[in-house]
């Protein structure tokens, strides 16, 4: 018999999260306040706990991960690698695929990684109740998740458009005891001043983070919770690509190519950073970042500092950015729809570590659906991505006649987007590809630093 699934014991599950910081060439650019001068950690301390800021700067290789946290990564950790014979054998190629499924969770995908730690630090350091932002849904449903088990309230506030489509998932952060907002709502400065604005507003992203942020700044008992983008958010996730490292060692392989869904580059970073040292050193390896045509926020966006909201309230990051203000067209890959990406991404991009590459939206459904048809796992539109493109690279195997080894993240499950699934099938999703000319009048909004 063909080995499918390559295991690891819970007892190998990481002790220690790897920060990429320690193995950069180059540090990274620090964020800066509404003065242009680089902000120390007092910034961030109306928001966020000590152990999480300490962490967001730190430059030590190797992070223990606390043992309550680990305990509790049990629930879903070690997750399963998957060898993609069927996949192989449908495209006719002679790549080995593989893909690290992180759909096992309870929350369907990757993020709980992050939302078990953050949540454990806020306790530790007595705070009561989490604010955040979801999009799909995927992140208020990891934080809601862990929320319940260590005691916080959480509030969720819920791009309007999700709320309105993706009830199933509200219900969920529900079940899990989540109190679960539309936004823009009337509750915050900004959610007002969006809605003065544009009272049929429905929301995006920056704006739910506007007012998930300016809540927590508000009040002594309440932070605020982020799901991607910061240095620590794609710390927790190193578990990914760590026990991947364990997995490959086990049948004697090793990736020339990686690729993984890019929304804010966490499971980019989770995935792919446990593999840079290798990379940095001179290994022959590929890190490929896909990402939505209709959101190219690394292939076409502006390297620039910007906010990570719309209102502003944020400290400037350097990043890729379509401008704070990006109204994101209404495509199925709700968790790649934002506007800018992780600083420490965006960086190894420039510096030429990491590629990137943008795929179109009808092209990633079928992919879907080829890759549910032969491993039987029915990916997120946001997972579908990487699919396409190690399909994509498997073809181009079976042309030139290589036998490169593949992976991918699967970081998780469709369940909750079977109505996206539905549109494909109807022939009603369209290709969309972010114009021009909003790239180039983004330019002229971000804020001047410098
Ligand atoms: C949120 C999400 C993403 C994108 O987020 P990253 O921070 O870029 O990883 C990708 N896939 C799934 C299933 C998600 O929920």
């Amino acid at each position: 018999m063909q080995q499918t699934k390559i295991l690891l014991d819970e007892s190998e599950i990481p002790t220690h999260w790897y920060n990429v910081v320690a193995d950069m060439p180059n540090p990274p650019a620090p964020p800066l306040g509404p003065d242009g001068k680089p902000i120390g950690p007092d910034a961030l301390a109306a928001i966020f706990p000590m152990a999480l800021i300490e962490q967001e700067v730190s430059a030590e290789r190797w992070i223990p991960i606390p043992d309550e946290v680990r305990q509790f990564l049990t629930m879903w950790r070690p997750s399963p690698l998957f060898r993609a014979h069927r996949l192989e054998q449908m495209l006719g190629t002679p790549a080995k695929i593989f893909y690290k499924y992180e759909g096992i969770s309870p929350a369907g995908s990757h993020k709980p990684n992050t939302a078990v730690a953050q949540a454990y630090y806020n306790k530790q350091e007595g705070i009561k109740r989490l604010t955040t932002e979801t999009g799909a849904g995927q992140w208020g449903s990891s934080l809601a998740l862990v929320g319940n088990k260590f005691g916080l309230d959480v509030r969720v506030y819920m791009v309007k458009v999700s709320y309105e489509q993706k009830p199933f998932r509200r219900s969920m952060m529900q079940t899990w005891g989540a109190e679960v907002l539309p936004s823009p709502t009337n509750l915050t400065n900004s959610g007002r001043h969006i809605l003065a604005q544009d009272p049929d507003s429905q929301g995006s992203l920056g704006i739910a983070i506007s007012e998930a942020v300016e809540e927590a700044a508000s009040r002594d008992d309440t932070n605020y919770s982020l799901g991607s983008v910061l240095n620590h958010v794609l710390l927790h996730q190193t578990v990914i690509g760590l026990e991947t490292r364990k997995q490959l060692e086990k049948v004697g392989e090793y990736p020339d190519v990686i690729f993984a869904p890019c929304g804010g580059g966490s499971n980019v970073g989770g995935m792919m950073f446990p593999f840079f040292a290798d990379k940095a050193a001179g290994k022959d390896i590929r890190l490929v970042a896909v990402e939505p045509a209709s959101c190219p926020t690394l292939t076409r966006g502006h390297y620039a500092y910007d906010f990570g909201d719309t209102e502003g309230l944020t400290p400037l990051m350097l990043m890729y950015t379509l401008g704070h203000d990006f109204m994101p067209p209404g495509i199925h890959a709700g968790g790649l729809r934002y506007h800018g990406d992780s600083p420490l991404v965006s960086q190894l991009y420039k510096e030429g570590y990491l590629e990137a590459q943008a795929v179109s939206q009808i092209a990633t459904f079928e992919a879907g659906v080829t890759f549910a048809r032969a491993e039987g796992i029915v990916a997120a539109p946001e997972s579908c991505h990487a699919i396409r493109a190690a399909m994509d690279e498997a073809l181009r195997c079976k042309e030139t006649g290589e036998a490169k080894t593949i992976l991918f993240t699967l970081s998780g499950h469709g369940h909750f987007d079977m109505a996206s699934y539905d549109k494909y099938f109807a022939g009603e999703l369209e290709d969309y590809d972010y114009p021009e000319q909003a790239i180039h009048d983004a330019l002229e909004r971000l804020p001047k630093v410098g």
